[in-house]
């Protein structure tokens, strides 16, 4: 049901939508347009570039947005395509969800050919951008929800040459931390899709909140152009953290539900610890204050295992089975690698 303008075999530049059908009170024959662009020489590889997945994001929206527009054709080794606000109708109304099905664009895959708006876009990607890719890259951040130490992230996918390759390619952003995570939330992601395909994912966790520091924006935007050098999709030559004169990446992951901490009552969260600091199993981690009752004492939040604060709710209003804090412990590459 979706079309597009854009003829993927063609060589240089081109600017297009992808136009999704949807009828609303107001337009029976409407579609919801999405920008798209493709560049590149038609053959040789295939990196699809996307943000927007959650449209309260827009670390790699913006990121996305200048690499379209400032890449030239004639220096892409292979086929670029970018699509910086995938879930576009959640992108225009600054929401997680679509605002025109409530659907979770990363809990929609692999999509229906004739469903709602969101699971439309995901059977396309399904079905016709993920079989033309060879690497997918999924720009998140934590949204309006958590705020993430900036960090490369990635499943651990049981291929081993696929895990090794996506291995290489996460610590290619340059990140100071870079994060294995375990699907605690449901199934449908669209990483897993592109996965389960062979594709070479990359994922990120660019940060969070609605304030993004320009650091930030610069370990966005930076780490998308060295991650495209070391994949051979654009010329110029790759970055390491050693050439960048700092520490290797801390390698993290958190696999197990209790290294996700959810609030045990509603209230106001208070973080204890700085973002990115080392935690021991049992310490504090934050507290919840009674909002109604401030003559209590707060409940602790108390860490179940030990290693790095690598993300925090963002909004202090937090309800009963929010997750507030994610304690992530250090792993080898090695070890990762399997051998
Ligand atoms: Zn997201």
């Amino acid at each position: 049901m979706v079309v597009t303008s854009i003829d993927f075999g063609k060589s240089g530049k081109q600017q297009g939508f992808l136009q999704v059908p949807y009828s609303h009170n107001l337009g029976g024959w409407a579609n919801v347009f999405i920008p798209i662009t493709v560049v590149g020489q038609g053959h040789g590889p295939t990196v699809l570039i996307l943000a927007g997945n959650h449209g309260d994001e827009y670390q790699g929206q913006i990121a996305i947005m200048k690499l379209a527009r400032e890449l030239d054709p004639e220096r892409v080794k292979g086929r670029i395509i970018l699509i910086p606000s995938l879930n576009f109708p959640a992108a225009h109304a600054a929401t997680r969800l679509s605002p025109l099905d409530g659907m979770n664009m990363n809990r929609a895959f692999p999509g229906q050919p004739e469903g709602p708006v969101t699971s439309q876009i995901a059977h396309f990607l399904t079905t016709v951008l993920f079989p033309l890719a060879d690497t997918v890259i999924d720009i998140h951040s934590g949204g309006r929800s958590m705020e993430f130490v900036p960090c490369s992230t990635m499943h651990l996918v049981a291929d081993r040459a696929q895990r090794a390759r996506m291995l290489a390619a996460m610590l290619a952003w340059n990140a100071d931390f870079a994060f294995l995570y375990a699907d605690i939330a449901g199934t449908g992601l669209l990483p897993v899709e592109a996965e389960n395909q062979g594709k070479l994912v990359v994922t990120t966790e660019m940060g969070g909140g609605e304030a993004v520091p320009a650091e930030v924006h610069r370990i966005t935007q930076n780490g998308l152009r060295n991650v495209l050098i070391h994949l051979g999709a654009i010329e110029g030559r790759e970055h390491t953290r050693a050439s960048l004169g700092k520490p290797p990446t801390i390698l993290t992951q958190a696999l197990h539900r209790e290294d996700y901490l959810l609030a045990p009552e509603s209230g106001i969260f208070e973080i204890g610890l700085d973002l990115g600091s080392k935690v021991k199993r049992g310490q504090t981690v934050g507290f919840i204050h009674h909002l109604e009752r401030p003559d209590r004492a707060p409940e602790p939040l108390v860490a179940q295992s030990a290693g790095y604060l690598i993300t925090m709710r963002a909004p202090c209003l937090t309800q009963q089975g929010d997750c507030v804090a994610v304690i992530a412990q250090p792993v080898s590459a090695r070890a990762l690698r399997g051998n």
